[in-house]
């Protein structure tokens, strides 16, 4: 059995982030050399996640949290390739680690760059990066088709939580170990958006109902 229960682990996180944009942050002690020894024998994360590399949302930093805390994986756009759900499912497995976020932001460029693809495409972009568009577009180009359209703020906001929600979906069902540890182990898949704004942490899906009231 995990030794932090999904729960316990969401409010950890919450309340983490609470210290962050309350600027109450305690680094020293997370980060302190009594802990790195403690860590360096064997660690014991006690949450997933799935965040972009946007260079302003360090997971550690926005849920105040230190070494050998969180097992983080960062691509651009927080898209979810095969070696991503690998990760999750290493650190689900080996480690016990229950609860799973995909971590979106405010503002995001790789799905704005996206958008833009979708509305004049470009034969220059690399093979590379237009593997992380192509992981994108599937989660926004349905709001393509609607008035948000003319709103490109809007239409970014709302692109940015669609993909959240499509990116949770798709770790809910795009793996055979995931799926099973859902059904009989009590992991869960919940996404977030960060407003780069406020440094407040928006639990958008998947928060089991009263669980962080
Ligand atoms: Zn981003």
């Amino acid at each position: 059995m995990p030794s932090v229960s999904a729960i316990e682990a969401l409010r950890r996180l919450r309340d983490g982030n609470r210290r962050f944009f309350g600027d109450a942050r305690d680094r020293q002690q997370l980060a302190s050399q009594t802990r790195r020894q403690e860590v360096a024998i064997a660690q014991e994360p006690f949450a997933i996640i799935l965040g972009c590399s946007d260079s302003r949302v360090p997971a550690e930093i926005i849920f105040d949290q230190g070494l050998g805390d969180l097992f983080v994986i960062r691509v651009a756009g927080n898209v979810v390739a095969p070696s991503g759900i690998g990760g999750v499912e290493f650190a689900a497995a080996r480690f016990g680690v229950r609860p799973v976020m995909v971590l979106g932001h405010s503002k995001c460029s790789a799905i704005s760059a996206t958008l833009e693809e979708l509305g004049r495409p470009s034969e220059k972009q690399s093979r590379n990066l237009r593997s992380i568009v192509d992981r994108i577009r599937p989660s926004v180009e349905t709001l393509l088709d609607t008035d948000l359209r003319n709103n490109p703020e809007e239409l970014l906001h709302q692109s940015v939580r669609a993909h959240i929600r499509a990116s949770v979906d798709h770790l809910r069902h795009g793996s055979d170990v995931l799926e099973n540890l859902i059904q009989t182990d009590g992991l869960i898949v919940v996404g977030a958006e960060y407003s780069l704004e406020t440094g407040v942490v928006d639990f958008i899906t998947g928060v089991p109902e009263g669980a962080l009231a």
